[in-house]
């Protein structure tokens, strides 16, 4: 790898370009990378980010590499329900379903063949929508269209290793009522009431690929609804879809019937994914590539969870930003755990414009290492010109919404070309941005906008900036902007509090862009009728 290529999906490549070098046989002749999904719930704002780092480390192996490459999306569907979701219809008829394989039962919203067939559904749908390029794989199909057969015996022949890896690391947890000694890696589908999470191992035959399961496991879901056993028992071969493999165990499985060459996953996995490749080597395979992601924190601080709702969905950050500006902060370190809320979001859309402004005359390592080469990888792969050249940013367009009063989009515009003449140049990213900027004005600026005209000692600089403005007949932000600091320098002022008192009274905020630059856009003359309104007799 070039030294100069140092953004981390390079390194990711590398590894993966490592792992190929170092294999003499592999199962297929293109490079698979994989990420997961659990049908339990709506694909979310964290299945957008893994798919998209994970093209992300694709797109860059594609520029260091000619190997070709494929992304299966995997769902896990052959899981079975735990608890009835609290955001769903027919609650009741999931109720008589519940420790059942999600592909087993009807789907709630009446759309699908079943339960995961909806949530499959709303998966490809909206990776689509990003124009994801992926293969889906269910872990029905897997299962019971025999693709996974040769692991399940070949786990069944390594059944003792197996267990020997995980047993260990059972019932470790305070609390916990894990019972060590009837674990096994196989969860047999009852044949009799279709549950999964009631049957255990009774007994194993390795010889004729089969095993003994009974239906005696009682358990209850979080709610207390009972998940209750019917007594059956049965000997019934490991493959077709008769059992499925447990948690851990079922991430090894896929990486060895697949031959994966690279999943990431959040830091809450670390543990599962050691584990799940501990099993791969033991069956005689090598594990992917693996990289641990953190999670996502609120405003306080706090870990985002479904069950919380404190987490952003991804609608609500495409209502205020663009979609590049989602991909920007989440290409953004990995590894660092970062808050993810509405405040970020005007942050990451400035952030993402100025590297699109650079990208457009950076030579190919700077280039490569730009957000800007990943987040628009698409455009980059077609070739198209990428760039910006207008300096208008997404705060600018925020404050000029906020001291305009308007939701008429030709009102700012004036303003814009006034302020910039490539405007135009960028009139589509433009475009955008004000929408979502009226948008964010009205839900976060509108109700925290409190005017307050300045104390006295404040009037001397006050009178002193408002006669510089009366005389001025130039527009430069520059010089707009020593004027301010002069004022308030000259009359003895703390500069913090002086430029602070600006800000409530011109735009009813705290902080606020830099003075010289608003005056700029929003004109001199507009500026000096704002004040002469805000401040009237007391001039
Ligand atoms: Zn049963």
């Amino acid at each position: 790898m070039s030294e100069e290529l140092h953004a981390w999906p390079y390194g990711e490549a590398q590894s993966v370009i490592e792992k190929l070098e170092r294999q003499s046989e592999r199962k297929h002749d293109y490079v698979l990378f994989e990420t997961g999904y659990g049908p339990s719930g709506l694909p979310h704002i964290g299945t957008f980010a893994e798919v998209a780092r994970t093209t992300w480390v694709r797109h860059a192996f594609h520029q260091m590499s000619d190997v070709p490459t494929k992304l299966f999306a995997f769902s896990d569907d052959m899981d079975g329900l735990r608890a009835v979701p609290t955001n769903l219809p027919n609650k009741k008829m999931l109720l008589e379903h519940l420790g059942k394989p999600l592909c087993d039962i009807p789907d709630p919203f009446e759309e699908e063949e079943s339960f995961s067939g909806y949530m499959n559904a709303k998966l490809r749908s909206f990776l689509d929508r990003f124009a994801f390029d992926y293969d889906f794989k269910s872990s029905k199909d897997q299962y019971r269209n025999g693709v996974f057969n040769d692991g399940l015996l070949r786990i069944l022949e390594h059944y003792d290793d197996v267990k020997g890896i995980i047993i260990p690391t059972l019932g470790q947890k305070k609390g916990s009522n894990v019972d060590r000694s009837s674990w096994s890696p196989f969860m047999p589908v009852c044949t009799n009431c279709g549950k999964v999470y009631t049957t255990s191992v009774s007994d194993v035959h390795p010889e004729t690929g089969e095993i003994t399961f009974v239906c005696d496991q009682e358990m209850a879901d979080k709610n207390g609804n009972r998940i209750i056993s019917c007594g059956h028992s049965e000997r019934i071969p490991v493959t077709d879809g008769n059992v499925k493999v447990g948690w851990k165990v079922d991430w090894a499985l896929r990486w060895y019937v697949f031959g994966v060459d690279y999943e990431m996953y959040g830091k809450d996995l670390i543990e599962s994914a050691d584990l799940s490749a501990k099993i791969v080597r033991a069956l005689g395979g090598e594990p992917p590539v693996g990289f641990f992601y953190e999670m996502y924190l609120d405003e306080q601080g706090q870990k985002i969870s479904k069950t919380k709702g404190n987490g952003l969905e991804i609608d609500e950050w495409l209502k205020y930003g663009p979609l590049e500006s989602l991909g920007w902060f989440i290409f953004q370190n990995p590894k660092k755990a970062r808050k993810m809320f509405f405040g970020v979001i005007p942050k990451s859309v400035d952030e993402y414009l100025q590297d699109r402004e650079k990208f457009a005359d950076q030579e190919s390592a700077e280039k490569g290492n730009n957000p800007v080469n990943f987040v628009e990888y698409q455009r980059v792969d077609a070739g198209q010109e990428i760039s910006y050249s207008s300096g208008v940013s997404y705060s600018m367009i925020l404050n000029l919404v906020s001291v305009l009063n308007t939701e008429d989009k030709g009102i700012v515009w004036e303003y814009l070309n006034r302020y910039s003449e490539d405007a135009a140049a960028d009139e589509a990213i433009i475009n955008r941005m004000i929408d979502r900027a009226l948008e964010y004005y009205r839900d976060f600026i509108v109700p925290t906008k409190e005017y307050k005209t300045p104390d006295e000692e404040m009037m001397p600089a006050l009178r002193q900036l408002v006669s510089f403005l009366e005389s001025y007949e130039g527009n430069s932000a520059e010089e707009l902007q020593s004027a301010t600091y002069a004022a308030g320098k000259e009359n003895g002022l703390k500069l913090g509090k002086w430029f602070a008192a600006m800000y409530r009274l011109l735009l009813g905020q705290e902080r606020g862009p830099r003075l010289g630059t608003f005056m700029q856009l929003y004109g001199v003359e507009n500026t000096l009728n704002l004040i002469r309104e805000k401040m009237g007799d007391r001039l």
